[in-house]
């Protein structure tokens, strides 16, 4: 495996370098990076950033020409993802980039494509996933959400939990049940689409441990999906919320080495500012020792993933793979996060009103937010148990 840049993604390093440096607005770059898509910045704050893609056409670089996007090669992807978190540029929502986007791309109809796929790459349309309920997160495959047939549709009926993002979508996109009676159960499960405007829809927010409103309870009362709102036919939905979840996992910030570097980096500045008996905390060497196992393991995620990237590169989506990056990504992050805490001891907890420094704040927030990386897009243990069976081939 050659992990060196080809000419091809050599030159766009170099040209990314010089359209950041000419044509990315001052405010956007050397932002604080923290895995989640940048909140406090307004549809006005971004549109500068959009518009500057869009006269580049790198809107959605990994989309192929034929739907818009830059048709970028996995090599070239690994650099601009490196360049866009190297300067500090803000994170988007990926919904609609990494997830609906490339699943519509994939299993939707011409008309699915031309009526959403444009608005999706332009930022137009922000997505939310219903996929889990109170009763079906792991087990997904029993979720209850009824469609039932109606003349030219389905209505919707029952109830979401864990909706991210919910209380800002435009449109959703859920897995309801068509078939009630289907063996096995994910037999009778469909995707739809439609308008989170629709008055059928209602949400009750849930606020996190970390502060955040970022969850939502989600309700539906019969709301109308018609026929063509149906992704990739009726009682597919299980093979679709696989190529989706394959797209997600593998997309999630946490398996981009590039959070891990940073995250690494910011620890060791702050153990060689923190006074500790005389000296500095990085004069311990078991932390430095610590340190180093982080930055090894982040290198042997780096090298992983550009294997796995060669893979979709091959067949175009992520396979059973992509757990194996959720976990080690996921895992690895929180052990960066833990290390960090460790060595800052009782300020590491500390919270709002505290008499610290915003960065110790940020700290304990990031720890409790940190917890979910393993839990969402399917928890670790699921990850494993699907490395076990479908990468492995390990019996049940
Ligand atoms: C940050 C974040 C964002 C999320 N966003 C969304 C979203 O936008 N849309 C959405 O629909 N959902 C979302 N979720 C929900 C997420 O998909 C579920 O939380 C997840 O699938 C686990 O389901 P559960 O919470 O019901 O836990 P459960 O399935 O009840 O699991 C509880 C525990 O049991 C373990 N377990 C369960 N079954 C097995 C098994 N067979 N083998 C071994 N261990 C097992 C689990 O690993 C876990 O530790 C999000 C979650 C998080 C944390």
């Amino acid at each position: 495996m050659n992990i060196n840049d080809s000419p091809q993604a050599a030159g766009l390093r170099e040209e990314l370098r010089e359209w950041i440096e000419q044509e990315v607005p001052a405010g956007l770059k050397g932002r604080k990076q923290n895995l989640l898509a940048d909140e406090t910045l307004t549809r006005q704050d971004w549109q500068p950033l959009l518009d500057a893609l869009h006269r580049k056409g790198w809107l959605a670089p990994a989309w192929p020409l034929e739907h818009g996007g830059a048709g970028f090669d996995v090599g070239k992807m690994i650099v601009f993802n490196e360049e866009w978190i190297r300067a500090g540029l803000p994170q988007f929502r990926s919904d609609g980039l990494d997830k609906i986007g490339p699943t519509l791309i994939a299993v939707g109809t011409e008309a699915q494509q031309a009526r959403f796929l444009e608005a999706t790459r332009k930022r137009e349309i922000i997505w939310a996933q219903g996929y889990s309920e109170p009763d079906a997160g792991s087990d997904l495959a029993s979720l209850s959400l009824r469609a039932d047939k109606v003349d030219g549709g389905y209505k919707l009926n029952g109830q979401k939990i864990w909706t991210s993002n919910a209380h800002n979508a435009d449109w959703m996109y859920v897995l309801a049940r068509t078939d009630q009676n289907a063996q096995p159960r994910h037999a009778g499960i469909s995707m739809m689409i439609f308008d989170a405007q629709d008055p059928g829809f209602t949400i009750s927010p849930i606020t996190t441990i970390d502060g955040f409103h970022h969850f939502n309870q989600t309700f539906y009362d019969d709301i109308f999906v018609p026929e063509d709102q149906v992704l990739g036919g009726v009682n597919q939905g299980w093979k679709v919320s696989n190529i989706l979840l394959g797209h997600e996992r593998f997309s999630h910030p946490a398996c981009n080495p590039m959070y891990h570097e940073y995250a690494i980096r910011e620890l060791k500045q702050m153990a060689r500012e923190e006074p500790r008996g005389g000296g500095v905390a990085w004069d311990d060497l078991r932390l430095r020792r610590r340190v180093v196992e982080l930055e090894m393991d982040t290198d042997c995620l780096r090298y992983l993933r550009y294997r796995a990237q060669s893979q979709i590169a091959k067949t175009g989506v992520p396979g059973p793979e992509a757990s194996i990056f959720k976990v080690l990504g996921a895992e690895l992050l929180q052990r960066i996060v833990d290390t960090h805490q460790d060595m800052t001891g009782p300020l590491g907890v500390s919270w709002e009103n505290a008499p610290f420094g915003e960065p110790m704040r940020d700290l304990a927030r990031r720890s409790a937010r940190s917890r979910g990386y393993t839990i969402a897009g399917g928890t670790k243990e699921i990850q494993r148990n699907i490395v076990s069976k479908r990468v492995l081939g390990l019996p049940e």
